[in-house]
């Protein structure tokens, strides 16, 4: 491994790409006005807004690429997921984020449609390039490649993959390991085509959840983790491993939630149910004004789970999705802000090398004692074997050569009685011989079986250790060869653009040249004139963007009032309760005695600690590469057991970050 790679961490924005979908159906038969136009060449998105008088300029958004409603599947993966899976492989994390109102493709993008190959989304196109990266390294290096699939909703976790979808999993924080999700099931992939089952399953089961608490998928959100792990010998002559964590993310639609939603329910009920997404907008903004010192990542599931993936340890693009529709006017204009700002992200990135919960190491090193076990087992077979054989030839050898010295009317007698006894001897002797035989098949074949077994056990082990070189792609290997054409096309396509931009560049400076050389002043004035209106025109898209985001400001303003107020009502509500039911001496020595625990965002009683259930562990020293953030379980059954304290190892403490990073209010 290039010492390059292992260095100093690498600094990086958060990148922002917007992909605009296609007019639908009821949007072309209604007429719908097409607000939105994309420049590519500058990376822009232009929003107009149609009949309204006096006419607006138009808003101008700048990103870091910009998709029109033209743009393939598999442009859209080369050119946004490709670099990140690349990363991933090389032991970085990454995240995919798709953000946008509901319907305007972030689950297309996402996870696409199954009735194509070329119209599958990032999460089957990423398995593709994962185990295409698998067929095409060396038969040294060794792969693990391990998903999970979980949902949030209404600051509820429940497990994609596992057996109860209505169960709410408990995200936990220990000081030693960091953020987990209790219990969530990990699945160790054999190859490329399980994606369908692991998809059909997850999809399944959100279908469950969702039509049972009656809501739409429209408000969860789906994180779908890939994990890889890698091992491959150094120039030192030992094995190494690296682990790089792929989160995609299709977030709950954007759109305001209208307040009627939300009547009938209680306030506490009603702000849960999006406040990952507004805790979300919390995190991006406290993380770019600059200026704040608590970043709220700990006060909703989702930021608290994917607090890397936004200020932290991970490759992260977010992909922003848009209608073309007039119509959807103000969502479009929310979405392309909220993406704007997201641009102003700094991660800090390095590799997950010697990952102390690497699931490989631990498959590896329980292969190599199977190994062992299953030898040593062979031995005592072979051993047994001979035993057994050595006793079936002496059954039958007894012989009396005494007998042969005596007389002829003596030895007849004696003959007889001796045959007699000796009949019985060596029935006697038979029937305990043929019980100690039988005694030794039944263990030869008891050791038989536990051969049997740990012969499986290794098999199941070992096929979950990938081999560089193997081909486990099959039916995906069609998405293989689509992505591998479109990249190739992209290239193509970047040479065009990068001639175009030149020529343009080339013809811009010839008519600067030419508007230099006017030979009349009144040719000079006309170009100036129209200069003068291109600049005004700049500046009242910038007045009324102003205008915009002071209208918004007092909005948002009037909704945390409002928060406000019926938060005080509750206060209040709790207030009486506690007077009602709890003796105000009580209530002054409560008060006294507890305080408030910023880094687990609760209040805690004090001295609790003598009661012995709250044993602290002690903060272990700063490991930065082992951050995990959920926990996993492994399929297979005999590993499960270990699992408890498997899944606590996993993930290296947030806590254990240097104090820098985690600013205390
Ligand atoms: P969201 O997940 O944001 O709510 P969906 O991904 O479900 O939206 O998209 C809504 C509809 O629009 C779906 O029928 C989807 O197939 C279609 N769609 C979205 N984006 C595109 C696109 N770029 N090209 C073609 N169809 C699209
Ligand atoms: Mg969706």
């Amino acid at each position: 491994m290039p010492d390059a790679e292992l260095g100093a961490p690498t600094v990086e924005n958060v990148r922002v790409v917007v992909r605009v979908r296609p007019m639908d159906q009821k949007e072309k038969l209604d007429g719908a006005y097409n607000c939105v136009s994309v420049d590519s060449v500058n990376s822009t998105i232009a929003v107009t807004r149609n009949n309204v008088s006096p006419p607006e300029p138009p808003r101008i958004y700048a990103y870091d690429a910009v998709f029109d409603s033209n743009t393939s599947q598999m442009d859209i993966y080369v050119q946004t997921a490709n670099p990140i899976v690349e990363q991933v492989l090389k032991g970085y994390n990454g995240t995919i984020f798709a953000y946008g109102q509901t319907g305007t493709g972030k689950t297309y993008t996402m996870a696409g449609s199954n009735s194509a190959p070329e119209l599958r989304g990032i999460i089957p196109n990423s398995f593709a390039h994962i185990f295409s990266h698998i067929a095409k390294a060396k038969d040294d290096e060794k792969f693990l490649v391990c998903v999970t699939y979980l949902e949030i909703y209404n600051e509820e976790v429940r497990d994609l993959l596992g057996n109860n979808p209505h169960q709410s999993l408990e995200v936990k924080e220990r000081p030693d390991i960091g953020v987990f999700v209790k219990d969530l099931t990990g699945y160790v992939v054999h190859n490329a085509d399980e994606l369908e089952k692991i998809m059909a399953v997850g999809n399944k089961n959100r279908h469950i959840g969702a039509t049972a608490m009656n809501i739409e998928s429209s408000r969860s959100h789906a994180i779908f983790s890939i994990t890889v792990e890698n091992s491959k010998r150094g120039s030192d002559g030992k094995m190494h491993v690296k682990m790089g964590k792929l989160h995609l993310v299709d977030l709950a639609g954007s759109e305001r939630q209208s307040k009627t939603q939300a009547t009938g329910t209680r306030l506490k009920e009603a702000t849960k149910i999006n406040q990952s997404l507004s805790v979300l907008g919390n995190v991006i903004s406290a993380l770019v004004d600059g200026k704040s010192t608590h970043i709220p990542y700990r006060n909703s599931k989702l930021t608290r789970l994917l607090q890397d993936s936004l200020g932290g340890n991970s490759k992260t693009v977010m992909i922003a999705t848009v209608g073309p529709a007039d119509s959807n006017y103000v969502e479009t204009i929310s979405t392309l802000r909220y993406a704007n700002r997201a641009k102003n992200i700094e991660n800090k990135t390095h590799i997950n090398s010697e990952p102390g919960d690497a699931l490989l190491t631990r498959f590896q090193q329980e292969i190599d004692q199977l190994k062992k076990q299953l030898e040593e087992n062979s031995n005592e077979i072979e051993e047994e074997e001979v035993e057994i054989s050595e006793e079936e030839l002496s059954e039958d050898t007894l012989t009396d050569p005494e007998l042969d010295v005596l007389d002829p009317e003596e030895k007849k007698i004696r003959r007889k009685m001796r045959r007699e006894e000796k009949e019985k001897i060596s029935r006697e002797k038979a029937h305990l011989a043929r019980k100690v035989l039988e005694e030794k098949k039944a263990e030869l074949q008891r050791t038989k079986k536990q051969q049997e077994e740990l012969k499986e056990k290794l098999q199941r082990l070992e096929s979950k250790v990938l081999v560089g070189g193997e081909n486990l792609l099959d039916k995906a290997d069609a998405q293989r060869r689509l992505l591998e054409q479109a990249a190739g096309e992209l290239e193509l396509r970047k040479l065009n653009e990068l001639r175009l931009q030149e020529d343009l560049q080339k013809k811009e400076a010839e008519r600067l040249d030419l508007e230099e050389r006017y030979s009349s002043l009144q040719e000079e004035n006309a170009a100036k004139t129209r200069k003068l209106k291109r600049a005004v025109q700049l500046l009242n898209s910038a007045k009324a963007e102003l205008a915009d985001q002071q209208r918004e400001q007092q909005r948002e303003m009037e909704g945390i009032l409002d928060g406000v107020r019926a938060l005080r009502r509750e206060l209040q509500l709790a207030d009486l309760v506690l007077d009602a039911y709890i003796p105000k001496e009580y209530q002054a020595l409560i008060e006294q005695y507890v305080h408030w625990n910023e880094q687990l965002g609760e209040w805690q009683v004090k001295c609790v600690a003598y009661t012995g259930n709250n044993m602290a562990p002690r903060l272990p020293p700063h490991r930065p590469h082992t951050h995990r953030h959920l926990s996993q379980q492994t399929e297979a059954p005999d590993l499960s057991e270990r699992y408890l304290s498997y899944s606590s190892a996993r993930s290296a403490s947030r806590l254990a970050r240097p104090p820098s990073a985690r600013p205390a209010r």
